[in-house]
């Protein structure tokens, strides 16, 4: 068997594996480069095997990062199944139609070229296929999979795979992993990562492997004062947001808080129609999530609703966010302020002194989240200069990652050791330095990969 990477390997985003068997090929997420220092549409079109030739593919998670260019390889003639479980399957086509809509947009406004149609995108869907956590299936012949929970975002999971030709010692074919990304610690809406039972060869992410995130339970104590002190003084809190399962988990949070006679009574803004539609698909799918709090201690049994929260869906409702002139909280993305509608909700509320904007996530190099994070005292949105004024407040424990810590815990398996431990998906800088950090406790041999690199087994 052979083990190639085809991105996720110099940044944190791309995600791409590619695994060939004597017989057949299969793909392990194809997710799409994101941030700053893009690579050039050229780049993304050439994904470095032929795409006719897969036979089946997997996607761990529904973040645009993992599943970005299966549209792309389907409109350049690959037509296998896609497997992944049934809410990833739902919210992959969501994420798939919005960065179509946002590629068209991007193509009217700056030139930019559009990578696959609606129609890929349709056909994209059509070949996916949901399978449930722990169901044991045989993707291509000989070659059995394995979806476990692991607890980064709704229907999230790392995958195992059974390497036909390729024993252990003890006569079992080897099993290859691949984490997908793996979820923080104590999520209250998501059951925790499943530890790994056994595994011989580990792909693993590494997105925050040279940090140690802040202790849960501060965050809704900062939440509060935070909600508190712009809407006491009639400000508008800007909350930009990830749309799936930051804001999810955001909702939950306000959503105690309003049982509690916590959180003032003003109106909640939640202006994304991305958003919106994912917490439709959270809300269907709610018996893959956990609970941190009884249904029953949810005054309409119903986690992500709450008196006061408006959904705008539609452009002419969002518009009218404008006409309240009152105090009130608007959740919008994206949530670097990339894009979006809380471009807009910035421009009139980024120079108010009463006003102010919370940050909940990873803010990339060079993007405006960075720059008004950072202190920036004046900002550019839409070729308009706008005055900083407003009072700015990051908090970090919403990360959907989990720390160093939590990785290299989870890479001790219950049975036996890893062989070889593949480190991706993590900054140039991170992987190093997170090397290290396991090679202390973990007797691994561990490896970072190059770009399009190959691997024997
Ligand atoms: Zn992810």
């Amino acid at each position: 068997m052979k083990l190639s990477f085809h991105g996720g390997v110099r940044g944190v985003t791309g995600s791409c594996f590619l695994l060939e068997f004597k017989e057949s090929k299969i793909l392990v997420d194809c997710g799409m480069f994101q941030g700053q220092r893009m690579v050039s549409n050229k780049n993304l079109i050439d994904v470095g095997f032929n795409a006719k030739d897969i036979d089946a593919g997997i996607i761990t998670h529904a973040h645009y990062d993992h599943i970005g260019r299966y549209p792309l390889i389907v409109k350049q003639g690959f037509r296998g199944t896609i497997y992944t479980t049934p809410p990833t399957k739902a919210l992959a086509s969501i994420v798939l139609e919005d960065a179509q809509h946002v590629m068209s947009e991007n193509a009217r406004r700056n030139g930019d070229i559009i990578l696959f149609s609606p129609d890929d995108v349709k056909r994209t869907e059509s070949q996916m296929k949901g399978i449930g956590y722990h169901t044991q299936f045989e993707i291509v012949p000989g070659v059995n999979v394995m979806f476990h929970d692991a607890g980064h975002i709704l229907g999230s999971a790392y995958v195992t795979i059974d390497v036909p030709g390729s024993e252990t010692e003890d006569g079992k074919p080897k099993r290859l992993l691949f984490s997908g990304d793996i979820g923080n610690e104590e999520v209250p809406i998501l059951p925790d990562t499943e530890p790994i039972l056994k595994a011989d060869i580990v792909v693993c992410e590494t997105t925050y492997g040279n940090r140690d995130h802040e202790p849960v339970p501060q965050r809704n104590k900062e939440l509060v004062k935070m909600v508190s002190s712009i809407i006491n003084r009639g400000g508008t809190l800007l909350i930009p947001a990830f749309s799936i399962e930051r804001t999810q988990e955001l909702l939950y949070e306000l959503d105690l808080l309003a049982d509690e006679g916590v959180l003032p009574k003003v109106p909640v803004y939640l202006d994304s129609p991305l958003a919106i539609k994912a917490t439709e698909i959270y809300r269907h799918f709610k018996h893959y999530l956990r609970f941190d709090r009884p249904i029953h201690s949810s005054s309409d049994h119903d986690f992500f609703t709450f008196p006061r929260l408006v959904e705008t869906l539609r452009m002419d409702a969002s518009k009218k966010i404008n006409s309240d002139r009152g105090p009130k909280i608007i959740i919008a993305g994206s949530g670097m302020m990339t894009g979006g509608r809380i471009l807009h909700h910035l421009i009139r509320y980024l120079s108010d002194k009463k006003s102010g904007v919370l940050i909940i996530g990873y803010q990339a190099e060079g993007t405006l989240g960075r720059q008004i994070k950072d202190g920036a005292k004046k900002v550019k949105i839409h070729q308009k200069d706008i005055d900083v004024n407003a009072t700015i407040k990051a908090i970090g424990s919403f990360s959907a990652h989990g720390d160093r810590n939590k990785l290299r815990s989870w890479l001790k398996p219950k049975e036996g050791k890893i062989d070889q431990v593949f480190l991706v998906h993590g900054d140039e800088k991170v992987k190093p330095e997170f090397k290290e950090f396991i090679e202390k406790e973990i007797d691994s041999e561990v490896i970072i990969p190059m770009f399009s690199q190959e691997f024997v087994f």
